[in-house]
């Protein structure tokens, strides 16, 4: 299995440190809002991730990180008149929900900064014994100068990096690529006690202390969207390595911007909508679609025409289910088994899956499955059941187990779905019988009105199947 690594900027064989463990960091939300739908992007690609090497044996332990103190949860604070503590908890709670909305699995942890800064000052302590740090008036920086390695991520020198900085300015750094570690607390601030005096830590150092504490020093994949490479990741590195003194991360993975009209979706900018408008319109799967359809490193246009394009794709493989979950109800046994090499469509999911999560490929050979497993289905009437079962399996194994794209459990589950076919199926057995007696006028008419719900009727020379619109 190959992935890319932004580090050695190719794609790498993937093997793990200690196989079959797979740790994995993926960078969160700062909770100071409803997360937007270009998070969601990353979060889901890293689901995807996680999924996909969950079905290949991998047993993952998979942290993200809640950022809940910062300058922006700060201000929010003030101009909501609440503390910073509820402020970041009742947005973390929105937070797991449009997760869960979003069907995407739950981590093994979601650390928070705050119930880490103890580790995190150890981390400074340690960097300050090192020499790798400088205090002006009780805010500590890092000194990138000392550490070797610093741009290696970004693929920039530090004579680059310093002339095209966007880093933050502050007057009391030596070097502008410097970042602070630790930062004074203002007055009426929420501040712990270090040995720098009354503070906060910086941003960075929170996602080196708790991947630290929670994976370990060396870990496997570490993830985020590419706004992280530089300055977050490159100074993250810059932070373990230092301290640890061993190799931070194997695999940097990066998703790519999901933009909107040509830019890139962000808070700061205005242009966004959130993960929970946009659900209001389509349903998870068919979000999950959407983004799969693109390569995760790459960009990507926000746009109602590539979602609603998405919401097609998506009916193909629900009508497929449900037509699955009709027939695995009536568990037909006959001597008519189709020819039907489902291995293949295993082996080519695996295949485009194994070199760097080619979602777009896997959309494509599951989508070949359903066409030509639609192609049978029409062509043969009486089909045994055991067709049925492998192809639900096949569906429920790579669609549903690893791209979250059908969900058979809810499909059954829902009664409202299984209902809702169950009245549909009579509907087109009362059609039928009016037809045979040449009530054509009542048939036309039942197709008609149910054409007006949204349902519309095919019938072939193997009887009627019906589309939700
Ligand atoms: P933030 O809350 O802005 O720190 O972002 C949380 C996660 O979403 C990070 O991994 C970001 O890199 C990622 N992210 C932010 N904006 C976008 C976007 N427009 N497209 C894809 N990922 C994004
Ligand atoms: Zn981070």
């Amino acid at each position: 299995m190959q992935i890319y690594n932004t580090l050695s900027k190719k794609k790498e064989i993937f093997q793990p440190i200690n196989p079959p463990v797979v740790t994995m960091y993926m960078c969160g939300p700062t909770v100071y809002n409803y997360f937007h739908i270009g998070n969601a992007r990353s979060f889901i690609m890293a689901d995807i991730v996680r999924r996909y090497l969950e079905f290949k044996g991998y047993q993952l332990k998979f942290v993200m990180n809640l950022t809940d103190i910062d300058d922006n949860i700060i201000k929010k604070s003030i101009e909501e008149n609440k503390s910073t503590k509820e402020l970041a908890e009742f947005y973390s709670n929105m937070f797991f929900e449009d997760l869960k909305n979003l069907k995407i699995k739950k981590a093994d942890f979601y650390p928070k900064a705050t119930d880490h800064v103890q580790e995190m000052i150890e981390v400074i302590k340690k960097l300050e014994e090192k020499g790798f740090v400088y205090v002006v008036d009780e805010t500590v920086f890092y000194k990138v100068n000392n550490f070797e390695n610093y741009g290696r991520l970004s693929g920039k020198n530090l004579k680059d990096l310093e002339s095209g900085v966007r880093v933050e300015i502050n007057e009391d750094k030596t070097n502008p690529l410097d970042f602070v570690l630790w930062k004074k607390a203002k007055e009426n601030e929420p501040s712990w006690d270090s040995p720098w005096g009354k503070g906060r830590p910086g941003w960075h150092i929170e996602c080196s202390a708790m991947s630290t504490k929670l994976l370990g020093e060396s870990i496997d994949i570490h993830a985020g969207g590419i706004d992280l490479i530089f300055p977050h990741h490159e100074n993250e590195i810059a932070q373990s390595e230092a301290c640890f003194e061993k190799k931070f991360v194997k695999y940097w993975m990066h998703f790519g911007f999901l933009n909107f009209q040509n830019e890139k979706m962000s808070k700061s900018l205005g242009n966004f909508f959130t993960a929970r408008d946009v659900l209001k319109r389509y349903n998870a799967e068919v979000i999950r679609l959407f983004f799969s359809q693109t390569y995760y490193g790459g960009p990507l246009n926000f746009s109602d025409e590539l979602l609603e394009s998405a919401k097609k794709g998506y009916e193909k493989i629900l009508n497929l289910a449900i037509k699955i979950e009709s027939e695995l109800k009536i568990q037909n046994k006959s001597n008519v088994i189709p020819d039907f090499n489902l291995q293949k469509y295993y082996d080519d999911f695996s295949s485009v899956m194994d070199d760097d999560f080619n979602t777009p490929q896997a959309i494509a050979i599951i989508f070949n499955c359903i066409h030509d497993a639609n192609k049978i289905i029409a062509g043969n009437q009486n089909i045994d059941v055991a067709f049925y079962v492998d192809l639900k399996k096949f569906l429920q194994v790579t669609a549903g187990g690893v791209l979250g794209l059908i969900h058979f459990d809810e499909l059954m589950g829902n009664a409202k779905v299984s209902l809702e076919n169950d009245l549909i199926q009579l509907l087109i057995k009362l059609r039928n019988s009016l037809k045979i007696e040449k009530n054509f006028l009542l048939a036309d008419k039942i197709r008609e009105d149910l054409n007006q719900l949204g349902i519309k009727l095919e019938d072939s020379k193997t009887g009627t199947t019906y589309k939700i619109k």
